[in-house]
């Protein structure tokens, strides 16, 4: 018989968070073994609950979400995803320029879809959430990768963004907060972007879904909110902010200079509509989410579970030697940096393959975040403070016999 082979489309797809090393963690789990993750960002499985009248609402508008709903999503939490972006300072958004998605992946992979043709370049943060460029590539464009700056507090390089432009670069991505670098961008930062946009025409994609999980009282800034003559496409949902990961329910907004995207915006409708709909249980907890209680407050303020798990994790992780951090202001993620003097990794997947077989602790490896070299990895501290204790223990005594081997 002939092979069945993947698609050509696939050959540079890569999304390791949940990789070949999450399929051994799960196969030592059916052996009985209990291992702690410190691998994904899904709060629900960590009892961190969704606001409850999300839930009720949701039950109650059960019988009303058999149907199938406009494609770019129901009025009512398209509306009230337009009054949030006027919150956000962004400027003469619609209904029209609103999609829903079922979670914000959805929208990504459609955005990149109706945009690229081979040999269109995007670039992309390194470290980057690895959707973004899996997203790209399958859409027959080339990701570019742009530094962001471990000693500047993982701001993006301007002077890399300038350097890695073409005649071919179509549009960058930014993710801010950051994931998985847990930095926010103060206003000079995106305004340099938006400048570069400004002059080389590009769009930008804007990454927000951790737009309320900050802490120290930090703001956040939505860069569409700073120019009407570029194009922006801003994503965001409830799966971070209201931890509901699994509802689906993930939103677009199409912003400023959108006159001539005319046919790009035709490509957006025409990929919606092909979808049908996003989910419509999903759908009817965003109007609730939005105007309602926002308990995260309650989580990343004082005294809230999700600060102390950060401090917590931050002061463990950087009480190891030769391990340093840079402390994470928003999201849920630290991308820490081992000294390649002290830990001479060689492959940085095999490294976290062997801390799961020995540890039974699970990370994921920094270049499955299209990190540039073998010496980081991410932490998510979704953990309880207990399990954070143990699973920074075990962290050590891996990272202790690494150093004496
Ligand atoms: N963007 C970033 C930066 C993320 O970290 C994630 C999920 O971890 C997503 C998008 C996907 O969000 P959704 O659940 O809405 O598809």
């Amino acid at each position: 018989m002939r092979p069945i082979l993947k698609s050509q489309k696939l050959a540079d797809v890569c999304y390791d968070i949940r990789g070949p090393v999450m399929e051994k963690a799960k196969q030592m789990e059916d052996e009985g073994h209990k291992i702690i993750k410190l691998n994904i960002g899904n709060l629900a499985v960590f009892n961190f609950d969704p606001p409850d009248e999300i839930v009720q609402d949701m039950i109650r508008n059960m019988q009303n979400a058999a149907g199938y709903t406009d494609s770019k999503g129901m009025f009512a939490p398209r509306k009230a995803i337009m009054h949030y972006t006027q919150e956000k300072h962004i400027h003469g958004v619609t209904i029209e320029d609103v999609y829903i998605g079922n979670g914000a992946s959805e929208l990504i992979v459609m955005g990149m879809n109706a945009l690229l043709n081979g040999g269109d370049e995007v670039l992309v943060p390194a470290p980057d959430y690895p959707l973004w460029t899996a997203a790209v590539s399958l859409s027959g464009g080339k990701p570019v990768h742009y530094i962001c700056d471990e000693t500047a507090d993982w701001m993006p390089d301007i002077d890399d963004i300038k350097s890695k432009i073409t005649p071919n670069t179509k549009a960058i991505v930014v993710i801010n907060p950051n994931n998985p670098t847990g930095a926010l961008y103060p206003v000079e930062v995106l305004q340099q972007i938006v400048e570069v946009a400004r002059q080389h025409q590009l769009i930008v994609f804007a990454d927000e879904i951790y737009d309320k999980t900050l802490y120290d009282e930090a703001e956040h800034t939505s860069i569409a909110s700073l120019a009407d003559d570029v194009l922006f496409l801003t994503l965001n949902g409830l799966s971070k902010n209201y931890r509901s990961c699994g509802y689906r329910a993930g939103w677009m907004v199409v912003s400023g200079e959108k006159r001539h995207a005319k046919d790009y915006i035709e490509g957006l409708n025409m990929l919606a509509s092909m979808r049908l709909c996003a989910n419509a249980p999903g759908q009817f907890a965003i109007q609730t989410a939005l105007g309602g209680y926002q308990s995260i407050q309650d989580l990343v303020g004082p005294g809230g579970r999700l600060l102390k798990q950060r401090n917590l994790a931050h002061q463990l992780l950087t009480e190891i030697p030769g391990v340093t951090c840079v402390k994470p202001k928003a999201a849920l993620y630290m991308f820490p940096k081992l000294d390649p003097k002290i830990y001479p990794i060689a492959d940085d997947q095999q490294f976290i393959h062997e801390l799961l077989t020995e540890q039974r602790v699970l990370l994921v490896q920094g270049t499955g975040f299209n990190w540039i070299r073998p010496d980081h990895f991410r932490v998510v501290f979704l953990p309880n403070t207990d399990d954070l204790t143990e699973a920074f223990g075990r962290i050590s005594r891996f990272l202790e016999a690494y150093r004496k081997r």
